[in-house]
C-alpha cells in the first residue's frame, strides 16, 4: 500500500535524513538500541545518522499503548495487527516532517554511530528455507550433476528448523566451529576446525501477527503476518555438512551462529519496492492451490539490489577497501515471502511475532550474482584470486564478510537495511 509516506518529495527536519542511502524519513525502521547514557534495551527508529527513542515519547503516540512501546524488543509491537504499525509509522513519519516538532524530539534523537544496537526480538524459532533456485541448482549440480533439483523443489518451499540460540547481531565475531569431517583416506571421520566455512547471502524474513496451533494461513493472508525483513547471513560449514547431513537434514554445520542486521525494515516501507514475481519457466509445474495467488504473483517479490564483500585481514591491515564478491537481486527466489510463510503454517505450524525465518541463499544466474564461496569457487575446485593476490575457496580467519541490501525505484527514496557483518575468529582450541 503506497501512500504519502512513500512520497520521494518529503523531508525531515533531522538532516542527516536527507538524500540518506539507507534511512531517509521513507523507511523509519524500528530496532532495539541502548547507549552510554541509559543502559537499558529500548525501541528506536532509524532517521538518517541517528535513532528516535520510542520509548521516551511513547507516552505522545497515540496508535500504540505506551507500555508496548517501553518493552526492550519487538515481539508486543509485532503481534498487534499491521494496521496498528501503520498508523504508528503514519505518526512518526509526520512528527518528523513537521518541523514545529523539533524542540519537542530533539533531546530523545541519539547519535546511531555511538549507539548500541540489540537483537530486535527474542526470537522464539527460526527456520531456513532454501528457495534461491540458482543456489539450489548449483549445490545440486556439485552432487547430483544430471539431476540437480530434486522433485519436490518446485512444488513446495524447502525448509528445515533453525537454531534461535545461536542468532546474533551484526557486529559480533563468528567462532570457526568445530566438527566431524569425513576424512580423505576413507569413510570415518576426522574432528577439529571446519576446513571449509561459507557464508550464505539471505533475507531474514520477521514474522508479525502469529497463527493459533493448528490455524493455516491463507495465501491471500499471508502479508499481514509478515512484519518486515532483515539480512542474514546463515554461515556454514561445507565439510561438517557434507558428514552429517544425511539422512535428517543440516544440523550442527548450520547452528553455531546466524548473523542479521539490526534494522527490521518493515512491509510498509517496502511496498514501492515489491514487485511481479518472476514467471514460472515454461514446463515448471503449477504450484497446489494453497500456495497460488494472483495478486501474490503480480506483486509478492522483493525488488532489492543484494551485495556481498570481502575484507581479509591483510586487505585491513593495508587500508584496502572490501572488496564485492558478489551483486544480485532478491527476485532470483523462486518462491515468495507469502509462500513461504502459507506453507510453513499449512500444516497447522503456529508461528508467533518475532519468529525469525531464513529465505535461503539467494543467488543469481551468473557466477557475479553468487550467494556462497561454495558455488563462486565451484566445490573449492576454481578458487578466487583477490585484487589483494590472496586465494579463497572458503573463508579464513581474520576475513570479514557484510552483507548489504539497497530498495531502489525510479521515483522513490532509496532505502537500505543497515550491514549484516561479522568476523571470523580462530575455533576454539
Ligand atoms: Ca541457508
Amino acid at each position: 500500500m503506497i501512500d504519502h509516506t512513500h512520497n520521494i518529495a518529503a523531508t525531515s527536519w533531522v538532516a542527516s535524513a536527507a538524500g540518506h542511502p539507507q534511512f531517509p524519513v521513507q523507511n523509519l525502521p524500528f530496532g532495539i538500541f541502548s547507549s552510554a547514557q541509559n543502559p537499558i534495551p529500548r525501541i528506536g527508529v532509524a532517521i538518517g545518522d541517528h535513532i528516535l527513542d520510542l520509548s521516551a515519547i511513547a507516552d505522545r503516540l497515540d496508535n500504540v499503548a505506551a507500555n508496548i512501546l517501553t518493552q526492550p524488543t519487538l515481539n508486543a509491537l509485532l503481534a498487534l495487527p499491521q494496521s496498528v504499525r501503520r498508523a504508528l509509522r503514519h505518526q512518526l513519519f509526520a512528527l518528523l516532517t513537521d518541523a514545529t516538532n523539533q524542540p519537542n524530539l530533539a533531546p530523545y534523537l541519539h547519535s546511531a554511530s555511538a549507539a548500541i544496537l540489540h537483537l530486535p526480538t527474542r526470537i522464539g524459532d527460526y527456520t531456513d528455507f532454501y528457495v534461491g533456485i540458482h543456489h539450489a541448482s548449483n549445490v545440486g549440480k556439485q552432487f547430483r550433476p544430471e539431476n540437480p533439483l530434486l522433485a519436490n523443489y518446485k512444488h513446495l518451499p524447502i525448509g528445515y528448523h533453525g537454531r534461535a540460540s545461536s542468532i546474533r547481531l551484526s557486529g559480533e565475531p563468528v567462532r570457526r566451529p568445530n566438527g566431524q569431517r569425513k576424512s580423505p583416506d576413507g569413510d570415518f571421520p576426522l574432528f577439529g576446525p571446519s576446513q571449509r566455512l561459507d557464508y550464505e547471502l539471505e533475507l531474514g524474513i520477521w514474522i508479525g501477527e502469529g497463527n493459533a496451533l493448528g490455524q493455516p494461513i491463507a495465501i491471500a493472508d499471508a502479508g499481514r503476518h509478515i512484519a518486515g525483513i532483515c539480512l542474514l547471513n546463515d554461515w556454514s560449514a561445507r565439510d561438517l555438512q557434507a558428514w552429517e547431513y544425511q539422512p535428517l537434514g543440516p544440523f550442527l554445520a548450520k547452528n553455531f551462529h546466524t548473523t542479521i542486521s539490526p534494522w527490521l525494515v518493515t512491509s510498509e516501507a517496502l511496498a514501492p519496492f515489491m514487485t511481479a514475481q518472476p514467471a514460472r519457466p515454461v514446463g515448471d509445474p503449477q504450484p497446489l492451490p494453497y500456495l497460488w495467488d494472483a495478486t501474490d504473483q503480480a506483486g509478492g517479490a522483493l525488488g532489492l539490489v543484494l551485495e556481498v564483500c570481502l575484507t581479509t585481514a591483510n586487505m585491513r591491515a593495508a587500508g584496502v577497501s572490501p572488496y564485492r564478491l558478489s551483486q544480485g537481486q532478491a527476485s532470483a527466489m523462486y518462491w515468495t515471502i507469502a509462500q513461504i510463510v502459507t506453507h510453513h503454517a499449512s500444516n497447522g505450524c503456529n508461528l508467533n511475532a518475532g519468529d525469525l525465518l531464513g529465505t535461503g541463499t539467494i543467488s543469481g544466474p551468473t557466477p557475479d550474482s553468487y550467494g556462497s564461496l561454495l558455488e563462486l569457487s565451484h566445490g573449492g575446485k576454481t578458487p578466487l584470486t583477490l585484487p589483494s593476490g590472496e586465494i579463497r575457496s572458503f573463508l579464513e580467519n581474520g576475513d570479514t564478510i557484510s552483507l548489504h541490501a539497497s530498495a531502489q525505484r525510479d521515483g522513490y527514496a532509496t532505502i537500505g537495511f543497515g550491514e549484516c557483518q561479522a568476523v571470523i575468529l580462530p575455533a576454539a582450541s
